[in-house]
């Protein structure tokens, strides 16, 4: 019973049981239609309609307009993005630079580097292009918190890393991952695109593949922006890219199809082609619309959140950090038996990861939890502990509860 269940999962993650009900129906028969909706063409006006919706939706609720910004729906997850950004952004470089790029030249991109997956692109970056192009402005590896070193546990203040980072015409691109799900590391609100932007040359781009829509960004700051659907979204199999008009425009200056500039700018492959996906409304080839209708329909019911005079995402935001509040409260309340990996200032209010003070008590915890339908609970394989997940569709009643466990497991209740 679903009820029963308390689901914190990392990704892919809980979602509406309305949801769910909605599209369990569509995939025998879709909208009395007699067809599965997994049997339908991606090309047919059903279909598109839903791109449509979902595209419409996502739009509207972080406020970005079609005149400034596309939104488009891909496969291959948040990691596609880590090459997709490079090929496209050097190209886009190169079609900026032509007098630079006809010298050999390919300009550099600069990662700031704040856990798991945001070292992942970096790596990705240099494979593609070079460890000599690829600036890292800031590591925290082995930064080192609470006496622990070699962990991703906290971020040092701009004034810290800013003076590595190049001027904003040398510069491909700059990026950084907002929530890294992993390490519990979540940059603050507003930042580090304050700081970036104070160049305005400078294209931002963010993975938020676990934090987006769990809070109000300013779009109009980043030139591009990626989030896999599977945490806040939706379910695995498409990816968001919200894509700024110009960086877009000067790509498909390059040609209908990816260019060949010069031997130093990578082709990009046709499926990572902004332009080419744009061009063909997210249908180059077979999307997922099963997925992509799962997003429209989490996107339509957080659009439905009643207007109390704030926007449907600053209701969201005001309960996701409630419920983030609540359990953090809790881990500080008893910090003779937990402790929380990453400092207070960088705190993850999407994924909540702390440690059991008490060595070999996490399988306990764990086990305890799932008697009670409290489940999806186990850190990450790479990094161990517990890890609560936090997003949108994890109730304010899952989350009370699981407040309570951890107040009745401290008290040895
Ligand atoms: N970025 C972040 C922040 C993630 O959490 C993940 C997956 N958990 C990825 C990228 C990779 O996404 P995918 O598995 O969809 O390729």
């Amino acid at each position: 019973d679903r009820a029963a269940v308390a689901y914190f999962g990392a990704g892919p993650s809980a979602l509406p049981t309305s949801v769910l009900e909605t599209a369990a129906a569509s995939l025998v028969n879709h909208n009395g239609s007699g067809l599965s909706l997994v049997e339908q063409s991606h090309r047919s006006a059903l279909s598109g309609q839903i791109l449509q919706n979902a595209r419409d939706s996502f739009s509207k609720i972080i406020n970005a307009s079609a005149d400034t910004h596309t939104v488009l729906f891909m496969a291959g997850g948040g990691t596609l993005q880590f090459s997709a950004v490079v090929y496209n952004l050097f190209t886009a470089w190169a079609l900026k630079h032509p007098e630079l790029a006809e010298k050999g030249q390919r300009g550099t991109c600069e990662y700031l580097v704040t856990g798991g997956w945001s070292s992942k692109a970096a790596e990705e970056a240099k494979r593609l292009v070079g460890e000599e192009n690829v600036n890292v402005v800031l590591d925290t590896k082995n930064f080192h918190h609470a006496g622990e070193a070699k962990k991703f546990g906290n971020i040092p203040e701009a004034g810290q890393w800013k003076n590595n980072l190049k001027a904003g015409k040398d510069s491909a691109f700059v990026y950084f991952c907002d929530n890294e799900t992993v390490d519990g590391v979540e940059w603050p609100k507003g930042t580090p695109v304050d700081t970036l932007g104070e160049d305005p040359d400078r294209i931002i781009v963010a993975d938020m593949s676990s934090n987006i829509l769990s809070r109000t960004f300013d779009a109009s700051k980043f030139g591009v922006v990626f989030a896999g659907a599977q945490k806040n979204v939706g379910s695995t199999g498409v990816t968001i890219v919200l894509l700024r008009n110009d960086i877009l425009k000067l790509l498909a200056s390059g040609g209908s199809l990816p260019p060949k500039l010069t031997p130093q700018i990578p082709v990009t492959p046709v499926m990572m082609h902004y332009p080419t996906i744009s061009k063909a409304g997210s249908l180059y080839n077979t999307l997922p619309i099963f997925d992509v209708y799962i997003a429209s329909l989490t996107l339509a019911k957080l659009l439905q959140r009643d207007e109390s005079g704030k926007t449907a995402l600053q209701q969201q935001e005001d309960e996701s950090n409630a419920k983030a509040s609540l359990l953090y409260g809790v881990l500080d309340k008893y910090e003779n038996i937990y402790h929380v990996v990453p400092a207070k200032s960088v705190r993850s209010r999407m994924n909540i990861c702390f440690r059991i003070k008490e060595p070999g008590d996490e399988a306990k915890f764990l086990k305890g939890g799932e008697e009670i339908g409290l489940l999806g609970l186990k850190g990450h394989r790479s990094v161990g502990g517990i890890r609560i997940s936090n997003y949108n569709a994890v109730g304010v009643d899952s989350v009370k509860k699981l407040a309570v466990y951890l107040e009745e497991y401290a008290k040895g209740i």
